[in-house]
């Protein structure tokens, strides 16, 4: 079957003499792995199309039951240049690469297209000292996307709803925020500030946050972390590249 889908590349690595695997996020078929034929040739019809983050239409021949299909063509239409430009900027969108390679399910999913182009258009005009922040909010609007928001509003284990103006407990297997009665007994609950919740709510909604400073991103891209961690369901494997950028600086 030919299909012709919006798709943005997410992960490449070369195979055998002149090919390409390329793991793409797209409308019709959610992630998908698909062979470029003679990607690495000197005259390759891809050029730097395929180039990781680029979006643009894949043309994949799918094969019944085979778990790897046949890129046909690719027609770029944003290349994200400015992405592999910034080391910071490059490790904030592999980190969200990683996430919707790890999290995004192998289905259609429009609506999870859309945000991920408009969190890496976003990350890719980032001033300098921001990145992350957007990146983080970029994280959140996925997960809220994927149906992995955490509770922020209400306790997640009663329901019973929480002053927005207080620290919370935040416990990642709970899924979320508690209230004080049911963190009392919980063990491994993180404080979370009346701030740093606020600033959740805004990113789950699609909203723009205010830059952080230095300590508040690194707070947050560890709570990040922890609740990815928490929720991956393919097994022990280490998020590298959240952690790798979790250990950059912020800002150049
Ligand atoms: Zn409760």
């Amino acid at each position: 079957m030919q299909l012709s889908t919006p798709s943005i590349v997410l992960h490449a690595f070369d195979y055998r003499e002149t090919s390409r695997i390329v793991r793409l996020l797209t409308r019709d078929l959610g992630i998908v792995s698909v062979i470029a034929r003679g990607a690495r040739r000197p005259r390759s019809k891809y050029g730097a199309a395929l180039d990781l983050f680029a979006s643009g239409t894949a043309h994949i021949a799918t094969a019944m039951g085979r778990d790897l299909h046949t890129l046909t063509a690719f027609e770029a239409t944003v290349s994200r240049a400015g992405l592999a430009a910034s080391l910071d900027r490059f490790a904030a969108a592999a980190a969200l690469a990683e996430l919707l390679l790890r999290f995004a399910p192998e289905q259609e999913d429009p609506g999870l297209l859309d945000a991920a182009t408009e969190t890496l258009d976003a990350l890719a005009v980032a001033p300098p000292g921001s990145g992350d922040t957007v990146a983080l909010g970029g994280a959140w609007r996925l997960m809220a996307e994927l149906g992995f928001a955490p509770s922020l509003e209400e306790c997640a284990a009663c329901h019973a709803p929480l002053d927005p103006q207080t620290a919370v407990a935040f416990h990642h297997r709970a899924g979320g925020a508690l209230c004080g009665a049911c963190a009392a007994p919980v063990h491994g609950a993180r404080v979370l500030p009346a701030e740093a919740r606020h600033t959740m709510r805004e990113w789950l909604a699609g909203r723009e946050a205010p830059p952080l400073d230095a300590p508040t991103v690194r707070a947050h891209q560890r709570l990040l972390r922890e609740f990815l961690e928490e929720h991956l369901t393919d097994g022990g494997r280490p998020l590298r590249a959240l952690i790798a950028w979790e250990r950059h600086e912020v800002g150049a």
